[in-house]
């Protein structure tokens, strides 16, 4: 029995923990990005001072290091999750029907992306009646890039893709790395017996990588600060209000997409609660924004997905690196509404027919921009010049792309998890019926 000063003092250490207890990591991660946000208004008011130089260096030091430890994952961890993804999934015979319901997925939801961008950038009239002229300084000092064509991308995207497996791992082609694992991991459950070994290796190895990954995530409130702090420090936000109209229909629709379109998909494909999906999300698309870099936060989407959203590891361990190469919404509806905003700046009145052209331009480039901050930008002079657009003409969004990516990267990272979940729901019922 305790006596009432034992009972006193047990309160009051409750009290304790209560008052003190940390906040759990997914709020932490949420007051670092607000307080990031506002420390980087408050660097932006001082530039040039020895403070603003030295909380950059310090803000460059501690992003580096959070980015650089994602960066040291991700490759071992795209390796590992598709070889032990695969070898899971066709030993149970469910690896055709992932396979397929991913590719259908990333095919819809990019579909409904680009319809919404170029919708959204009709509706608005994005361009129309803004003086080209206010640009053409830009547009004369930037390097005019080699013609870009859907066929010679293709060539390039073939030719980068299948190649020396130890050359992708080194250079860190996500791409190459992919695919090379898609091919281990059949090979080990076509070899049955003999490749047990390797097989509880390559598991083992996957376990040490999401052990890694909890550590690293530990460090994702500092990291997020850091970035954040960096971005609103060092970019001139006011460049946004020259192309302001611009830049609220693309954001706003790429939120609408993020926030409306996708939920709604994920409640009927899924059946899951979109609030649980995004409590469940939070570090992964907070992450995100930050780093505008869907490959690095790959390693924290597939930890939140299958910890959080409780998607099967096999459905996590291959769906998101897949997704994460080819699934990108918010790219695609950027491209797509970029594309009609430049066609109205130059007065071009783009046919039906060369809007179809510059979807199926903006697809095939989001199938293929690598996850990396701007990626999309390089994609898009494809987009441009597959309807006779100048390439230099990028060159007008090139200022104001850091920013719009934090947004359009959110969106592909979360159509990814959400991916994900809807396919995990899928062959889990599958999986149930075969069993009965
Ligand atoms: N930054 C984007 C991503 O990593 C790609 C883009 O530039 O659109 O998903």
């Amino acid at each position: 029995m305790l006596d009432s000063a034992q009972l006193a003092w047990h309160s009051a250490k409750q009290d304790d923990i209560t008052i003190y207890a940390p906040m759990s990591l997914n709020t932490q991660i949420l007051v670092a990005a607000i307080l990031g946000v506002l420390f980087g208004f408050l660097l932006n008011l001082l530039p040039g001072s020895a403070f603003y130089d030295g909380s950059l260096y310090g803000l460059s030091i501690a992003s580096s290091i959070f980015i650089g430890l994602l960066k040291m994952l991700l490759i071992p961890l795209i390796f590992s999750s598709i070889v032990v993804g695969v070898s899971n999934l066709q030993a149970s015979g469910q690896l055709s029907r992932v396979w397929k319901i991913t590719l259908l997925c990333c095919v819809t939801t990019t579909t409904l992306a680009l319809i919404l961008g170029l919708a959204c950038a009709h509706l608005f009239e994005v361009g129309k009646g803004v003086d080209v002229r206010l640009f053409q300084d830009a547009m004369s000092q930037h390097q005019t890039p080699d013609t870009l064509t859907p066929s010679s991308f293709f060539t390039n995207f073939i030719q980068n893709t299948l190649i020396n497996p130890f050359k992708a791992l080194a250079e860190g082609n996500v791409l190459a790395v992919v695919v090379f694992a898609l091919f281990v991991g059949v090979a080990l459950v076509k070899g049955g017996e003999q490749f047990r070994t390797v097989r509880r290796l390559s598991h083992q190895f996957f376990d040490i990588m999401m052990l890694m990954i909890g550590w690293v995530m530990k460090l994702a409130p500092l990291g997020i600060f850091a970035l954040l702090a960096k971005l609103i420090a060092t970019e001139d936000v006011t460049v946004l209000s020259r192309l302001a109209e611009f830049a609220v229909v693309v954001t706003g629709t790429t939120i609408f997409h993020g926030l409306v379109v996708l939920p709604l998909l994920l409640w009927l494909f899924g059946k899951m609660n979109p609030v649980t999906f995004f409590k469940g999300t939070r570090a992964a698309l907070i992450t995100a924004f930050a780093t505008s870099s869907s490959s690095a936060t790959m390693p924290l989407s597939m930890k939140c997905a299958q910890e959080n959203l409780k998607v099967r590891p096999q459905t996590a361990g291959f769906v998101i690196p897949l997704g994460t190469q080819l699934n990108m919404d918010g790219t695609a509806l950027y491209e797509a509404a970029a594309a009609l905003f430049i066609a109205n700046l130059m007065g071009l009145d783009l046919t039906l027919g060369q809007q179809l052209v510059v979807c199926a331009t903006a697809m095939i480039a989001s199938l293929g921009a690598p996850g990396i901050p701007s990626a999309g930008m390089v994609t898009m002079i494809m987009v441009l010049q597959s309807v006779g657009l100048p390439a230099e003409a990028i060159a007008i969004l090139l200022p104001i792309d850091r920013l719009l990516d934090t947004v359009r990267t959110v969106v592909n990272v979360q159509g990814d998890m959400m991916i994900s979940v809807v396919v995990d729901r899928y062959t889990r019922d599958d999986e149930i019926t075969t069993q009965s």
